[in-house]
C-alpha cells in the first residue's frame, strides 16, 4: 500500500508531529511492558523512518534497558503525560514506532498484526459481547467524562 500523511499531537498540543506511514504496518502489542507503561490493556503502533517523521516540541523520554542490553527510548509529553513514540536507539535510531493513540488519523489505521499475544488480557482478545454504555443524550445530566 501507498504511504499516508499522518498528524499527531498530545492531549495539551505542545507536541506536535507529522509522519508518513505504511498503514499495512499497524500493530498491536500485548507485552507486558507496554501494559505496564501505556496504562492501557494492550497498545497498537505504526512504525516511520527518521526521514518520514517530523516532530515539533520536546518530549521527555525515558529510556528502557532490555535484558539484552538494547535501549528503547519512550517519548511522551513531560506536562500532559501523552505516550507518543518509541524509538530503537538513544542516538541516530533506524525507526520510530507511533502510538497509535495520539494519531489524529487513528480511527482509519485498522491494525493488520498484533504481537506478544501470550502475555494479552484474556478478555481484551474480544471486547465486542461486553455491554455498551449508552451515549448521553443533552437532557441527561452528564455523565464525568473524559478519563
Ligand atoms: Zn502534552
Ligand atoms: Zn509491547
Amino acid at each position: 500500500m501507498e504511504r499516508i500523511q499522518i498528524q499527531g499531537r498530545c492531549h495539551c498540543g505542545v507536541i506536535t508531529y507529522e509522519a508518513s506511514i505504511n498503514p499495512d504496518y499497524v500493530v498491536i502489542c500485548h507485552c507486558t511492558d507496554c501494559q505496564n507503561i501505556s496504562g492501557a490493556p494492550y497498545r497498537a503502533n505504526v512504525p516511520v523512518l527518521p526521514e518520514n517523521f517530523h516532530l515539533r516540541g520536546q518530549p521527555k523520554t525515558y529510556v528502557k534497558t532490555a535484558d539484552s542490553g538494547n535501549k528503547v527510548v519512550h517519548a511522551f509529553c513531560g506536562d500532559c503525560g501523552s505516550a507518543l513514540y518509541s524509538q530503537d536507539a538513544v542516538e541516530a535510531p533506524h525507526a520510530f514506532l507511533l502510538r497509535l493513540g495520539a494519531v489524529k488519523q487513528r480511527a482509519q489505521l485498522v491494525p493488520k498484526k498484533q504481537g506478544f499475544c501470550q502475555s494479552a488480557m484474556p478478555w481484551a482478545m474480544d471486547i465486542s459481547g461486553i455491554p455498551k454504555i449508552p451515549i448521553r443524550t443533552k437532557s441527561q445530566p452528564p455523565a464525568k467524562s473524559g478519563n
